[in-house]
């Protein structure tokens, strides 16, 4: 079962960044034989052709809530408190584990569509659904369960104890991690500090050990959150969790945005990985301190958020507000570089989700996770002075043409093969218009509308 990827572009994001040009890929059922120079063996199965096209290690996406994609729109233009009080918590409440499944499928078809292949959830509404549509989606994935043990104003069915929350995620943990060809992990999610005790942070961090998995959390996300630890913590937020001892390799920092210099360094200390969401964190978040990070040697990887924080779910388009905003109002130009910028969306979110050795590069032994670029299959991306550029600062993932996760095409040739595109969208609206029904989401009318 083995297939040849010839004459391409080939960007492997190894140890030592080579590139091959005319270079090609084998794959053998599900593992990536050699990248670079390789000779054409006489038993493939398929043999691809991709002269004038780029190969290279797809996305992962290692930030994003897969049970909001139905609510992309939702929340545009209000504060925070609004977002969370009066639009995402009414809609997330009011999902059933359908809803996430279809939620879920819509969400996986837009990352395939955009090259991503593995994504990582930091809490979402019923794992068994978004279980259900990763496995039919064929990509790889962290997910957890949205988990909250306080906080004023949550709907009543989230009003959970700190040990029922533990339980209810050991045994989404039995009955789902390493399922789907091991394609599925599920992890441990602590929503803010906001809504979470100290208690349910430090547990939740031991049984992740315990199991070896990893703890997903909105870390330093807003001014608000980290004035809101020093009230009641007496601390900003990353100090408070060093404190407790929470910091450490498995820990996935999202957003991460309201850190000091020494908090960067206990990142640092204690490898936790960072999830820089720049698209989101532009609306309502402000700067991470990204550049410092990078220099100071904190792994930085990227994600998209959810559909309603960002709207568009794209790790191409992540790439391309990373190498702007940084720059901008620091005026200095070379402030987080496009090869930087790469390396956050492949290699460092493979570290970030703790598959380093199984994906994020081209590698002999790696698994077969990789996509195939058109550069030529329209005029935006044209031409190509400085590739590794191009592909952060002019590609569209309409460029991307082939997306390949555990060496299967989960899209070729912009068709995708594991999920019904016309299906999910008929389905995907369906679902969005009755959760906003059934939890009385109402959004005020920007012009004056006539119907008839
Ligand atoms: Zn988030």
């Amino acid at each position: 079962m083995k297939t040849f990827l010839k004459n391409a572009y080939v960007i492997t994001m190894n140890p030592k960044r080579e590139v091959y040009e005319n270079g090609s890929v084998l794959i053998d059922g599900d593992r990536i034989v050699d990248a670079g120079f390789v000779k054409q063996p006489d038993d493939c199965r398929e043999v691809v052709d991709c002269k004038g096209k780029i190969v290279m290690p797809s996305f992962v996406n290692t930030h994003t809530h897969t049970s909001q994609q139905l609510a992309r729109g939702l929340a545009d233009d209000v504060d925070l408190l609004t977002w969370l009080r009066e639009r995402i918590w009414p809609y997330e409440s009011n999902m059933t584990e359908e809803d996430s499944y279809i939620s879920t499928l819509l969400f996986c078809a837009e990352q395939i569509k955009a090259g991503c292949t593995s994504i990582a959830e930091p809490g979402g509404q019923h794992v068994a659904g978004m279980v259900r549509a990763v496995e039919k989606a064929g990509i790889r994935a962290k997910l957890a369960k949205s988990v909250m043990d306080c906080g004023e104003g949550l709907p009543a069915v989230w009003q959970k104890s700190t040990q029922e929350e533990l339980d209810i995620q050991e045994e989404l943990i039995k009955k789902f991690n390493h399922t789907a060809e091991d394609r599925i992990q599920v992890w441990f999610g602590i929503r803010t500090i906001f809504n979470a005790t100290d208690e349910l942070i430090l547990r939740s961090k031991e049984l992740a050990d315990k199991y070896g998995v990893g703890v997903h959390m909105h870390i330093a996300e807003a001014k608000a959150e980290v004035e809101y630890a020093r009230e009641t913590r007496g601390v900003t937020t990353v100090t408070h969790l060093n404190n407790l001892g929470f910091l450490d390799k498995n820990v996935i920092a999202a957003h991460a945005v309201w850190l000091t210099n020494e908090e960067v360094e206990m990142f640092r200390k204690h490898q936790v990985k960072v999830s820089h969401n720049p698209a989101s964190a532009m609306r309502v978040l402000g700067f991470a301190k990204i550049p410092r990070m990078l220099r100071e040697g904190v792994c930085v990887a990227l994600g998209t958020d959810g559909a309603p924080t960002n709207n568009r779910m794209n790790m191409v388009d992540e790439m391309w507000v990373t190498s702007l905003i940084h720059k901008g109002w620091r005026l200095e130009p070379d402030a987080v570089k496009a090869e930087e910028i790469l390396a956050m969306a492949t290699i460092n979110g493979a570290r970030a989700v703790g598959d380093e050795g199984i994906c994020g590069s081209l590698e002999a032994g790696k698994k077969a996770d990789l996509i195939i670029i058109d550069p030529d299959c329209s005029v935006d991306m044209l031409p190509i002075h400085d590739p590794i550029a191009n592909l952060v600062t002019s590609m569209h993932s309409t460029n991307i043409e082939s997306t390949m996760c555990d060496g299967k095409w989960l899209m070729k040739d912009r068709k995708l093969l594991t999920i019904d595109e016309e299906e999910i969208i008929r389905e995907g609206k369906e679902h969005a218009r009755e959760i906003c029904r059934r939890g009385g989401i109402k959004l005020p009318e920007r012009f004056p509308v006539k119907r008839r």
